[in-house]
């Protein structure tokens, strides 16, 4: 009860209803001494105002309320705004919140605004499950298990979504592409689902089988990652739908045996949480994942995020030639390239000349930034990104002309579906560290800005063209909190061991 009486403070009573709605913002600010005259005198305003005769005595102060006073409907309408983790230490208030806590539209209001459950809740009263037991026992318990995760421990690296799916949450794993299409539908299988059951307690239920009939699954989360432990580890045996191997158009193509493709097989999973880069208003197209051709003709799934004057493209899967998180593709954002007409984009002798004479102006430039280590920056977020570019932001994209797009003779693209114009290009370098190498190769080049969700990059010393298509999707809870934190994912990742310490994948 005398939490009730200290929360009172944050009432606004019937009785100072009048009060609030002819005073102005100041008014209300006012210091608690001042009050009374206000009141006094807001009154007399308002017995003047409704044509009254004011009276010599002045009216009694308006009676004290709590939230104790508000009628119950009110009451519920307060606590359905409140975040969900706050209800708790409010039902222990009072019997009365206590009681008044258990209304299913509480929990119903918290269920859609925390966690996006719009759907099927009127399926819950048929299930004989209310919207509180879906909160507290289902989605508040697991919500740090909600976002983007990457396994651990096995060649392609597989991406796996956990999200709030129906009455659920179910863990979706990204199978590797099939196609060269870099335009084509990620494909999405269920790997868990977690759910209530008749208990109203919350089971985890492994679908990474091939079987129909799931089992269960123990899964422990820790801070930045989870695991999770099958009893059935046949399931991952079965040919086919382990969705651990590369694609089997890539190890046809790439004459690769299975034993080469082989990893340890365990019956627990360990799966790293994965933040989405965060967004700046000066990034000339929203960072995020994509879709990319490689050298090699298979898709690969990179992540675009902006760093002061770079952009990065980052391999995040890995394939036969190069392990995951081991390319990058590095946009030079104050670096831009002019092709004054579409001649020069076909010849790629000129475009060689270009491109080298560019690669020696940055090779003279990070010299000096070398001797003078206090002026380098590129490795946070400050800074202008593109000051020669005039504007910045997308809204610079979109004021750039556009240019007819073709691939330079003698240049192959694994997608031949390259859109065709493109509005900005500026001088590029992929890093890669293949396996079985110590050390990274540079390949100098241009990137093409072709729109808000298409790049591409031409590698000149490989003749071929790589193109990048926006990976089309809904994500919740994959924003860093910071961009430090973006940062340092990065770098934890990218210093795992190759292919992750299990792998046994040697070409
Ligand atoms: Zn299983």
């Amino acid at each position: 009860m005398e939490r009730c009486a200290c929360l009172s403070a944050a009432c606004s009573s019937r009785g100072c209803l009048c009060r609030q709605q002819r005073q102005g913002p100041a008014e209300t600010a006012a210091p608690a001494p001042a009050e009374k005259h206000v009141e006094a005198d807001a009154a007399a305003r308002c017995c003047a105002g409704s044509g009254g005769i004011a009276s010599p005595r002045p009216p009694p102060p308006p009676p004290r309320c709590s939230l104790q006073d508000l009628p119950v409907e009110l009451l519920v309408e307060i606590f359905a705004s409140l975040p969900g983790t706050d209800l708790p230490s409010l039902a222990q208030a009072c019997t009365r919140f206590h009681s008044l806590l258990h209304t299913d539209s509480i929990w119903r209001r918290r269920c859609r605004e925390e966690y996006g459950l719009g759907e099927n809740l009127q399926d819950l009263e048929v299930m004989g499950v209310s919207c509180r037991e879906v909160y507290t026992q289902l989605l508040h318990p697991h919500r740090h298990l909600l976002g983007l995760w990457q396994l651990d421990t096995e060649p392609y690296r597989e991406l796996l979504k956990v999200a709030v799916d129906g009455l659920g949450i179910t863990g979706w794993k990204y199978l590797p592409p099939h196609n060269r299409r870099v335009d084509g539908r990620m494909q999405l299988k269920p790997s868990f689902r977690i759910r209530l059951t008749e208990r109203k307690s919350a089971t985890a239920e492994c679908r990474a089988g091939c079987s129909s009939r799931s089992h269960s699954l123990h899964i422990q989360v820790q801070k930045d990652q989870f695991t999770t432990q099958c009893n059935r580890i046949d399931h991952r045996r079965m040919s086919g739908c382990s969705g651990t191997n590369f694609p089997n158009w890539v190890r046809a193509e790439r004459g690769l045996e299975d034993r080469l493709l082989s990893y340890h097989h365990s019956d627990c999973l360990t799966y790293r949480r994965l933040y989405l880069p965060p967004s700046h208003p000066d990034d000339l197209i929203r960072p995020g994942l994509f879709k990319g051709t490689s050298e090699a003709g298979s898709l690969k799934i990179a992540m675009l995020s902006f760093q002061g004057k770079y952009a990065r493209a980052t391999k995040i899967t890995g394939d036969p030639g190069i392990p995951a998180w081991k390319e990058t593709l590095e946009i030079h954002l104050r670096h831009r390239i002019q092709l004054p007409n579409v001649k020069i984009l076909r010849n790629f002798n000129v475009l060689s000349r270009i491109v080298r004479a560019m690669h020696e102006q940055v090779v003279q430039e990070q010299q000096e930034e070398e001797d003078r280590p206090e002026d380098s920056e590129g490795h946070g977020w400050q800074g202008p990104a593109q000051p020669s570019i005039g504007g910045s932001g997308a809204a610079a994209l979109e004021e750039q002309p556009a240019h007819s797009f073709v691939l330079p003779a003698g240049v192959r693209s694994s997608d031949q579906n390259c859109p065709r114009t493109y509005r900005m290009c500026f001088y590029g370098v992929d890093m890669v560290t293949f396996y079985g190498f110590a050390y990274t190769q540079r390949f100098p080049g241009i990137v093409f800005l072709f729109d808000e969700n298409h790049f591409g990059f031409l590698c000149l010393d490989l003749k071929c063209f790589l193109l990048y298509s926006r990976v089309q999707d809904t994500f919740r809870n994959v924003e860093a909190p910071s961009p430090q934190a973006f940062l340092e994912m990065l770098e934890n990742v990218q210093s795992l061991p190759l292919g992750g310490a299990a792998c046994t994948l040697k070409i």
